[in-house]
Parts: structure tokens; C-alpha cells; sequence
């Protein structure tokens, strides 16, 4: 499969499992909402509760301290505690009075705060049931159902207020323990059961609630947690993938490019798989391939010129050019070492005359005769070119005069006695004369050395030819 196949896929199923775990991430934070809601609610009944039963106390103890003394303050307290109820509050907004303290006046209505209109719709909206709302409604009846007992008492008490008669003590007496028998204390109790049936109704709602809840937040995570597995593994065997298919790859190819512009022609990647990069070095290798050959063929062309510029087309010898570089370097290892070394000009003889009789081919073929007899007859490490039309040059190294001309004598003898067959069944003999000049100590110059084997040569020509003359300096008179 291709890369950009597997890498589109893999990003968009990253892209998955990132969205999903978004998503879940949101659940878990809903539900977590939904659980603080639940204890703020089941912390608002033990508010509500807590301040109906303050509440209801209060109301009996100002009833009961007014109907002992009839002081009217008690009486104009029990009434503020009261509007405070029928206002709705419920008595949620009672600690704003001040902790019932009876030293501080009562709150003027500005003070409290805005009381609800519809108590229910507000608790409704606060999350408590239809059950436990109608739990707190009977606790409400209830006490106003009280309220009506206190009120009849005060009524009693009202009727004799300031008088000292004993029908007036005794119809105060009878309001006191009104406010104090057991009818009273089981109509507070009635008041007090639904109040705590709607404790517990809330408690056991909101316990079956939040177990809910934790039960699927606990499902989320843990289905988050896998999902977290996944997307790591996912993320970890894509890395995996990249470094093995895509880094690994392409160090490898930039290394063998590299290679290839040192001039390593040779260098060839590797190509295991199918996909997009196999494609890019199979192109390398081919690109590689065909440098390869031109460089190749480049090289054998250069090397076809080079021996073309340093070698006599007819002979095959070396030409005059490419004799004088070989012989200078020759001749500077034997200056180098002291070492003996001799240069040998060579000429044919009556080669004109070679010509005009048989034919400028055939002298073109005595040529080539005489090459050959030439690099028969001397050593590996002699030198021998073609330096002019039927001339030839020889440099013999760590050669001493003696040798030198042993060695001439010995090439002149072999021309001398190999005669020449052409096509025609016609033969020729030919002889060479041979120049010497030696340099004992490899001191002199090739030039000189030339011009010293060149006037040999001309010695030996004038000598009556076919022969060899090693160069003798002029005789000093
Ligand atoms: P000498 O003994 O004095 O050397 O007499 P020679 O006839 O050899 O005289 P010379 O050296 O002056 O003559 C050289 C002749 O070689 C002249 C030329 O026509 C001939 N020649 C030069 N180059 C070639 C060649 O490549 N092929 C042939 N066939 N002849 C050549
Ligand atoms: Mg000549
Ligand atoms: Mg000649």
C-alpha cells in the first residue's frame, strides 16, 4: 500500500478517536455537573428542613412568651415570622433575620429579600420531585393548622388584656396550657414527620442518583481510557511505521546520492516494498544506471583519445610527442639515481628508394615491419617512438655504452636479416642506421642527448649506412 494511503487513513482515524474521546470528555464533565447539582439539592432540603423546624420553634416561643407576659412584642415578632412564611420563603431567607436575636428590631420589609411569588415552580426548578414538594406542603398545612391553635389563644389572652381578675388569670392560664399540653406537642410533632419523609425521600433519591451517575462516569473513563490506549498505540505503530518506511528510506537514498556525487557510480539503494518511496529509488537506481554508463563510455572514449594523442596510427608506436614525455620522465629517475641511460636515433636506409619501387603502401608496410621488429627485439622498459616520417627514437634505461650498442647492433642485425614479404609475393630487404648517444650518469639532457644520437646517426649515414656509431665528441684541436 502507498503512503499517503496509509498516512490519510491513519490521521483520519486519529482524528476519530480524538473526537471521540471529546465527546466522552463532555459526558464525564456533564455527568459531573449532574452530581454537584444532586448534593447542592440534597444540602438545600437539610437548609430547608433545618429552617422550617427553626422556624416553627420560634413561632411557639413567642407564642408562648406572649401568652406569659402579653407583651405586644412577642406578639409583633410571631406576626414578622409568620409574614416571612406566607411570603413563600419557606423560611430559606429566616437567616437573614438576624439569628432570631429579640434584642434587634425586626427587619423592615425592604431588608429581606424579594420572596418568591410560586415557591414549587422554584424548588421544581431546583431539581425536587413532585412527591417531596407535596411532603413539604402537608408540613405547611400542618402549621398553619397550629398557627390557628396559637392564634386562639392569643385571642384569649387579647380579650383580658390588663385585667387582674381571676376569670382573666384563668382564661390566661388555659391559653398557656394550650400552648403547652400534649395536643400541642402532637400537632408540632405532625408538623415535624413530613419534614423529615422529605429528608429522607430527597436522601434516597439523590444516593440512588449519584450512584447512577458514578456508575456512568466510571463507564466513560474507562472506555475513554481505552480509546487513550488506542490513539497512543495507534500514534506509537505510525511513528513506527513512518521511521521504517519513510526516514529509513530516504537517509539510505540521500546516502547513496551522496555516494553517487563523490563518484561512486556504483551505488545502488535498496527497494523492498510497493509504495511511493520504492518508486522514488527504483528511479534512482535507474538514474544511477544510466550515469553509470555514460561515464563509462565517457571514460573509454577519453581513454580512446588519449591513446590516439600518444600513439603513431601506422605503428602503433608512440609518437613524438608522447616518446618525449615518457622520455623525460625516464630520463629524470636516472638523474634522480646517477643511473647510466642511452637514447638511439634510427633511420632507414634508401627508404626513397623503397618507395619509388615498390609503392608508398608497401613502404607503409616496411614501416610496420620495422615497429615490430623494434619492440621484439628490445626490453620491457625500453622506450621507442616514432618521431619522424621513416625515424624512429630509443631510450634505454640504466644503460650503459656498451650495452647500448650490443643492443643496436642486435636490432640493426635483425632488420638486416628479415626481409620483407608483401602481397605480391615480392620481397624487400631493408637496413637501418642506428646514432648512440649515452648519458653515464643520467646528467645530460634529453635534447642534447637527441641532437648527440642525431649526429651519430649521421656519422653512421655517411659511413656508407647499415650500421651503428655511437656518438664521439667533436676532437678538441
Ligand atoms: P637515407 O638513407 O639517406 O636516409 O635515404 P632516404 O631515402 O631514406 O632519405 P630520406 O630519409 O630523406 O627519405 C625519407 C623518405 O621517407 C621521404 C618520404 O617520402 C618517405 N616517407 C616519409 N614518411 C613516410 C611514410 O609514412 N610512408 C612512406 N611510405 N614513406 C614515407
Ligand atoms: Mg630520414
Ligand atoms: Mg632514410
Amino acid at each position: 500500500m502507498n503512503i499517503a494511503t496509509i498516512s490519510t487513513s491513519r490521521v483520519f482515524s486519529s482524528l476519530l478517536l480524538i473526537s471521540a474521546l471529546g465527546l466522552l470528555t463532555g459526558q464525564i464533565l456533564a455527568s459531573q455537573a449532574q452530581i454537584i447539582a444532586a448534593e447542592e439539592r440534597r444540602f438545600r432540603s437539610f437548609q430547608i428542613a433545618e429552617a422550617l423546624r427553626r422556624s416553627s420553634d420560634e413561632l411557639t416561643r413567642m407564642a408562648r412568651s406572649y401568652v406569659i407576659t402579653g407583651d405586644n412584642q412577642f406578639i409583633q415578632r410571631y406576626l414578622a415570622i409568620m409574614d416571612l412564611r406566607r411570603r413563600g420563603d419557606l423560611g430559606l431567607n429566616i437567616d437573614d433575620y438576624a439569628s432570631w436575636d429579640l434584642t434587634r428590631p425586626p427587619p423592615r420589609a425592604d431588608q429581606l429579600r424579594p420572596s418568591s411569588s410560586d415557591w414549587r415552580q422554584q424548588m421544581r426548578r431546583a431539581g425536587f420531585a413532585e412527591r417531596e414538594l407535596s411532603l413539604l406542603q402537608t408540613a405547611w398545612q400542618r402549621s398553619s393548622e397550629l398557627a390557628e391553635l396559637e392564634q386562639r389563644a392569643f385571642a384569649q389572652v387579647e380579650a383580658y388584656l390588663g385585667d387582674v381578675s381571676p376569670a382573666a388569670r384563668a382564661a390566661r392560664e388555659n391559653a398557656i396550657n394550650q400552648l403547652h399540653d400534649l395536643n400541642y406537642h402532637a400537632e408540632k410533632a405532625r408538623i415535624m414527620a413530613p419534614i423529615a419523609e422529605f429528608l429522607q425521600a430527597v436522601d434516597k433519591r439523590t444516593s440512588a442518583e449519584l450512584s447512577e451517575l458514578q456508575r456512568t462516569q466510571r463507564l466513560f473513563l474507562q472506555v475513554q481510557i481505552v480509546l487513550a490506549l488506542g490513539l497512543f498505540l495507534g500514534v506509537l505503530l505510525f511513528t513506527f511505521y513512518v521511521r521504517r518506511k519513510v526516514l529509513l528510506p530516504l537517509r539510505q537514498l540521500m546516502q547513496h546520492a551522496q555516494a553517487l556525487s563523490r563518484g561512486d557510480y556504483s551505488s545502488r539503494t535498496e527497494v523492498a516494498s510497493h509504495n511511493e518511496l520504492a518508486l522514488l529509488g527504483r528511479t534512482f537506481n535507474q538514474m544511477a544506471e544510466a550515469i553509470e554508463r555514460d561515464v563509462a563510455a565517457r571514460r573509454q572514449l577519453q581513454q580512446e583519445l588519449e591513446t590516439l594523442a600518444c600513439t603513431d596510427f601506422l605503428t602503433q608506436l608512440s609518437n613524438r610527442r608522447h616518446f618525449i614525455d615518457l622520455a623525460s620522465a625516464a630520463l629524470a629517475r636516472s638523474r634522480r639515481n646517477g643511473l647510466a641511460l642511452a637514447v638511439c636515433m634510427l633511420d632507414v636506409d634508401h627508404f626513397k628508394a623503397i618507395n619509388d619501387q615498390f609503392g608508398h603502401a608497401a613502404g607503409d608496410l616496411v614501416l610496420q615491419h620495422l615497429a615490430a621488429v623494434i619492440q621484439h627485439t628490445l626490453r620491457e622498459v625500453d622506450l621507442c617512438g616514432r618521431i619522424g616520417g621513416e625515424e624512429f627514437a630509443l631510450l634505454l634505461p640504466e644503460t650503459a655504452a656498451d650495452e647500448a650498442l650490443r643492443a643496436s647492433e642486435r636490432l640493426r642485425t635483425s632488420v638486416a636479416n628479415s626481409p620483407v614479404s608483401f602481397e605480391d609475393g615480392r620481397r624487400v630487404h631493408y637496413s637501418i642506421s642506428i646514432g648512440v648517444a649515452v648519458s653515464p650518469d643520467g646528467s645530460l639532457g634529453l635534447d642534447r642527448l637527441l641532437n648527440q644520437a642525431d649526429a651519430a646517426l649521421y656519422q653512421a649515414k655517411a659511413g656508407g649506412r647499415n650500421r651503428v656509431k655511437l656518438y664521439e665528441p667533436p676532437a678538441v684541436t
